[in-house]
């Protein structure tokens, strides 16, 4: 009924405009109670250390499972919240989450290593951005080191004042600022001049396939370089294949993500490796303190 007067209302764009707009349509006319319901689950996507293959962490990812639909996976939805101001609640929602899971994590020895969300470029510019992560630690007594943030590189361009002081001050609280996509399209070494950020996450487009004249592979190995001596770490996105990996070794990069490790998987898988990283550690008679 309502979907039918919403339809008339547009009736005079085209078709798949219609289409995509009544698609939008129904996808706020659910988030609310998505949210409500907890219908947004975390998933965590394990980041590796290169040259050991040991798990270091992970970033938490969003994924709608939706009562019909099934899953819904960000590329759908985030862009949605995004023109509607919506993003500034789902961000929170995860925030929280992943808080959550880390601190039962650590109440249970697990010992986790630090896990990453994402912070949209709308809460870059929400004046209350930092006292809301702040709060966030204090309600679960989490020490900062152990959410780390990842905020687009899109988000720096705009107002780059505003965000090098908002970068400043949530490192002065003790949170890792990741530049994410670094490299997709809006980056310039100017900002890497000016924002104190303390990784970069590469973007994938950069590792090539291998049928290309090896530009990208170029353009990678000096990002990795130009990283080390401005005391960057470095985390490449996206590796799927074991040629991008041991390319990777080749350049020096520590630090990947991608299919080729592990795909984003939900949170009690995540919860399950930790568990059994413990029970190594017990059989082997050793604790790893050197992240706590
Ligand atoms: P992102 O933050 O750059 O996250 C990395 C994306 O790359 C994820 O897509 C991940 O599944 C995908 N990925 C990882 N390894 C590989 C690989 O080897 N190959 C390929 N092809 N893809 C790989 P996902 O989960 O679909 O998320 C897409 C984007 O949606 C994210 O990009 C992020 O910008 C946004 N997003 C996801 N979750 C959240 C969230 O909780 N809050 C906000 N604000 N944005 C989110
Ligand atoms: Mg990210
Ligand atoms: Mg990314
Ligand atoms: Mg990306």
């Amino acid at each position: 009924q309502c979907k039918h007067k919403f339809m008339a209302y547009i009736g005079y764009y085209n078709e798949s405009m219609t289409k995509q707009l009544v698609i939008e349509q129904e996808i706020m006319n659910d988030a609310q109670k998505a949210l409500d319901n907890e219908e947004f689950e975390v998933y965590l996507q394990p980041k590796t250390i290169i040259h050991t293959e040991e798990c270091y962490g992970a970033e938490a990812l969003v994924r709608w499972i939706h009562p019909e639909k099934g899953m819904i996976s960000p590329g759908k939805f985030i862009p949605v919240f995004e023109s509607n101001g919506f993003i500034g609640r789902l961000d929170y929602y995860m925030w929280d989450h992943t808080c959550k899971l880390l601190r039962n994590w650590i109440d249970e020895g697990l010992e986790p290593d630090p896990v990453s969300v994402n912070v949209s470029r709308a809460n870059m510019y929400n004046p209350n951005l930092v006292f809301m992560l702040k709060s966030l630690l204090d309600k679960y007594d989490l020490p900062a080191r152990f959410l780390q943030l990842e905020l687009t590189e899109s988000a720096f361009m705009d107002e780059p004042d505003m965000m090098i002081q908002k970068v400043q001050e949530l490192q002065e609280i003790g949170f890792v600022i990741l530049m994410d996509d670094f490299g997709s399209g809006y980056s310039s070494l100017n900002t890497l001049k000016d924002i104190p950020v303390d990784v970069l996450k590469v973007d994938m487009k950069f590792l090539g396939n291998g049928d290309g004249d090896g530009k990208s592979e170029r353009i990678l190995a000096s990002v990795v370089r130009m990283a080390a001596w401005l005391n960057l770490v470095v985390i490449v996105e996206g590796v799927e294949t074991k040629e991008q990996r041991d390319f990777l070794e080749g350049i020096g990069c520590e630090y990947a993500q991608g299919f080729y490790y592990a795909r984003p998987m939900p949170w009690r898988e995540y919860e399950a490796i930790l568990k059994n990283m413990e029970i190594r550690h017990h059989v082997d008679g050793k604790q790893s303190d050197d992240n706590i």
